[in-house]
C-alpha cells in the first residue's frame, strides 16, 4: 500500500474516531467506508509502575477495543544487580491489586515482559552468575503466577563480548531449559524474542545480542525444546514477515511496532514513520496461523487509536489480497 494512502486513510479514520467514537468508523460523512473487523484481539504493552493498571485506565482501554495487555516494567520489582526491591509480600500485594483491576475491567493479561540487562542476561558465561540469573528470574515467574499470564517473554541475551557468541548460545539454551520448567509450572508458555542486530557489532568492544537474524533465530529455536516458542518483534528486524514465516506455528506472541530495522524506534504502525510493509506482515501472520493478540509495543497517542489502526491495516491487507 502506498504510504501516502495509508497516511490519508489514517488521518480520516482518526478524525472519525475522535469526533464520534471508535465504534462509528464505518460511516464516512460523504462516502461509505465498509471496514471489516480484523480476526485478532488487540493488546498493548503497559508498565507495571505507572498508572496504566488503575481501574479507570484499564476500563477505558477495554471500552475502545483493547482486550489484552503485556505487562512490562519488571524493574519495579528487581534492580539491575538482581536484588528484589520489595518483600515478596509487597510484590504479591501489588500483583493482586493489578489482577483485580484487570479482572474488573475485563482485560486479560496475555504476557509478561521479563526484566533484562547486563546482569539479568540468561546467557552469562560465568556459571555462578548465570545460575543466580535463573534463580531470580524463576522466582519472579513464580510470583507472577498471580497475574495468570499465558506467555512469559524473555530476551535471549544482552550485548555480548567479542567472539563469544557460540558459548553464549550454549549458556542461553541451558538457562532457557531450566526456566521453561518454572514457566510450565505456572501453566504459561515461555517465548524468546528476536532482538535488534542490523550488523554484528554494537561498537568495537561489543556484539549485538543473540537472535539478531532470521538464520540465528532458526538455529537457536531448533536447539530449544518445542515447548519454548518464539516472539517476533516487528521493529527489531527489517522485513519482519520473513521471520514470521520462518517461525510459523512456533511463533506464540508478537510485538507490533514500526521501525527501520536499525534502531529501537517502536513507532506506531499508522504513523508512517517506519519502513514495515504491514500488508506483507498481516499476510505472514495469517499464513503462520497466529491467533494471539495483535500486541502493540509501540508509541501511541490514545488507546482508541490501537484498534482503529489495526482495523485499517487489516482492511488494507484485504484490499491488497483480492
Ligand atoms: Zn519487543
Amino acid at each position: 500500500m502506498k504510504r501516502s494512502v495509508l497516511l490519508l486513510t489514517w488521518t480520516f479514520l482518526a478524525f472519525v474516531a475522535c469526533s464520534s467514537g471508535a465504534e462509528e468508523t464505518k460511516t464516512a460523512p460523504t462516502d461509505k467506508v465498509e471496514l471489516k473487523d480484523p480476526p485478532l484481539k488487540v493488546g498493548y504493552s503497559i508498565p507495571f509502575g505507572g498508572d496504566k493498571f488503575e481501574l479507570k485506565n484499564l476500563k477505558y482501554a477495554k471500552s475502545v477495543g483493547v482486550d489484552y495487555v503485556e505487562v512490562s516494567g519488571m524493574s519495579a520489582f528487581i534492580d539491575d544487580q538482581r536484588n528484589f526491591k520489595l518483600s515478596e509480600l509487597e510484590i504479591k500485594e501489588r500483583l493482586k491489586w493489578a489482577k483485580k483491576n484487570a479482572d474488573e475491567a475485563g482485560i486479560k493479561i496475555w504476557s509478561i515482559h521479563m526484566p533484562f540487562g547486563a546482569n539479568l542476561d540468561l546467557s552469562l558465561v560465568n556459571e555462578t552468575n548465570r545460575r543466580d540469573v535463573v534463580a531470580k528470574q524463576g522466582r519472579l515467574v513464580e510470583l507472577l503466577e498471580i497475574l495468570e499470564p499465558q506467555i512469559i517473554l524473555f530476551h535471549p541475551s544482552y550485548y555480548l563480548g567479542l567472539n563469544e557468541r557460540d558459548l553464549r548460545k550454549a549458556q542461553l539454551i541451558k538457562s532457557a531449559k531450566e526456566l521453561n520448567e518454572v514457566v510450565k509450572s505456572i501453566n504459561a508458555t515461555m517465548v524468546i524474542e528476536n532482538l535488534l542486530g542490523p550488523e554484528l557489532l554494537k561498537d568495537e568492544n561489543r556484539e549485538r545480542p543473540l537472535l539478531r537474524t532470521v538464520q540465528e533465530t532458526i538455529e537457536i529455536m531448533n536447539r530449544l525444546p518445542n515447548s519454548i516458542g518464539s516472539a517476533v518483534d516487528m521493529n527489531h528486524i527489517k522485513n519482519p514477515e520473513e521471520l514470521i514465516l520462518a517461525m510459523g506455528s512456533r511463533m506464540k506472541s508478537v510485538h507490533i511496532a514500526d521501525g527501520t530495522g536499525k534502531h529501537e524506534n517502536h513507532y506506531f504502525p499508522c504513523s508512517v514513520k517506519g519502513q514495515n510493509d504491514w500488508t506483507l506482515i498481516l499476510a505472514a501472520l495469517d499464513k503462520a496461523g497466529y491467533r494471539g493478540p495483535f500486541m502493540y509495543e509501540s508509541a501511541y497517542d490514545d488507546e482508541k487509536d490501537l484498534m482503529v489502526c489495526y482495523k485499517m491495516l487489516y482492511n488494507n491487507y484485504l484490499n491488497a489480497s483480492y
